[in-house]
């Protein structure tokens, strides 16, 4: 069979997707999936839909296109902040997204008038983690804007943490999120029907609270498809966390020297030796390498060390294991490998 390619098992992705739907239902929490680490794949997508998820996100205006014309009867949000150049693009395909910038807003509305729709926007709100935001200070000014904008409803307020700089969805930051919208429905009359606490890392902030105040939304990838929370990075009870196996090919096998001989230029050789003595070992060479993969985030299901990496070959030590050419070798991957592999048109993509 080919390879590389990457194994997905799609009713490990439903089991984790109904197991997450109803767990965060017992609070009166719905979940939006994100399907940014799987690139939008539209038998996913398909899998989320059949197993109770209404809304799918993604940050990618392209993922989310691909969805759209799948035919998938599914409401589609869009994770990052719209490009201004792609503003027309939102409008036509996306029915909420996610939204810090009143110059963006008032592109979205622009467009919205023109196909004469109701673009749905969930305000973004800066809680710390300083990715993207509006400052709670400078809310009430945006939204005072926002509302007079024609073909533009404000549907939520959402916050996005331990995304770029670890900072935890606690009760504390929780909390202040649900005054900000007690005083939002107030003062502007709006509903605000979807308040959108975070991600996978607000699992934890979850299973403990005792009160989930306003929340009432999570926007939930890596824990569907990795089976874990982010914030310590921990297996969720009962989920599966082997939903994606990599598969690669050894194409070289030989006994060698475990440290490199003649003279190292050190401009070129950035692959230090952690070897010290001079002894022969079995080292493998598998199709596969940097185009293809995040390597540091592959973890080799038999007994044997990736030594290191370059576009297209990876160099593995052996170990005990006798691997001859042809034996397919086996990885987990961590997201961050997922996404890249995902992402490679070289990895193929095999439903199991
Ligand atoms: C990616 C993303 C999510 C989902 O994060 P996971 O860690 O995959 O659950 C949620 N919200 C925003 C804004 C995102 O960009």
């Amino acid at each position: 069979m080919i390879t590389p390619r990457i194994e997905i098992n799609l009713d490990k992705i439903a089991h984790n997707t109904r197991l997450l739907k109803s767990l965060y239902s017992s609070k009166g929490i719905s979940i939006m999936c994100s399907t940014k680490v799987v690139c939008g794949d539209t038998k996913i997508a398909k899998v989320l839909l059949e197993n109770g998820i209404e809304t799918l996100a993604d940050s990618r205006i392209s993922n989310i296109i691909k969805i759209y014309n799948s035919k998938i009867n599914v409401q589609l949000a869009l994770l990052r902040t719209p490009l201004v150049s792609q503003a027309e693009l939102v409008v036509k395909y996306v029915d909420i997204s996610l939204n810090s910038e009143i110059s963006v807003i008032k592109e979205l509305s622009k467009y919205a008038q023109k196909y004469n729709i109701t673009h749905k926007i969930i305000l973004m709100v800066e809680l710390g983690d300083l990715r993207e935001g509006i400052m709670p200070s400078d809310l009430e000014d945006t939204i005072e804007k926002a509302i007079a904008m024609q073909g533009i409803k404000i549907v939520g307020i959402g916050t996005n943490l331990t995304c770029f700089n670890g900072i935890e969805p606690d009760d504390e930051k929780m909390k202040q999120l649900s005054l900000i919208v007690k005083n939002i429905r107030e003062k502007f009359n709006l509903t605000l029907e979807i308040i959108s606490g975070g991600n996978s890392a607000n699992y934890n902030w979850f299973m403990s609270t005792k009160d989930v105040g306003e929340i009432n939304n999570l926007r939930i990838g890596e824990s569907v498809f990795m089976g874990c929370e982010t914030l310590y990075g921990k297996p969720i009870p009962n989920l599966f966390t082997d939903v994606f196996t990599l598969i690669t090919e050894v194409i070289e096998s030989k006994i060698k020297p475990s440290v490199p001989y003649g003279a190292i230029h050190k401009d070129v050789s950035i692959n230090i030796p952690k070897f010290h003595n001079q002894e022969s070992m079995r080292r493998a060479i598998l199709g596969i390498g940097l185009q293809d993969t995040r390597i540091s985030g592959l973890t080799p299901m038999l007994d044997i060390e990736i030594i290191g990496a370059t576009s297209d070959h990876l160099i593995i030590d052996c170990k005990n294991q006798n691997l001859q050419v042809g034996n397919e070798i086996k990885f987990n991957l961590n997201y961050e490998a997922l996404l890249s592999a995902m992402t490679s048109s070289y990895v193929a993509k095999v439903y199991v």
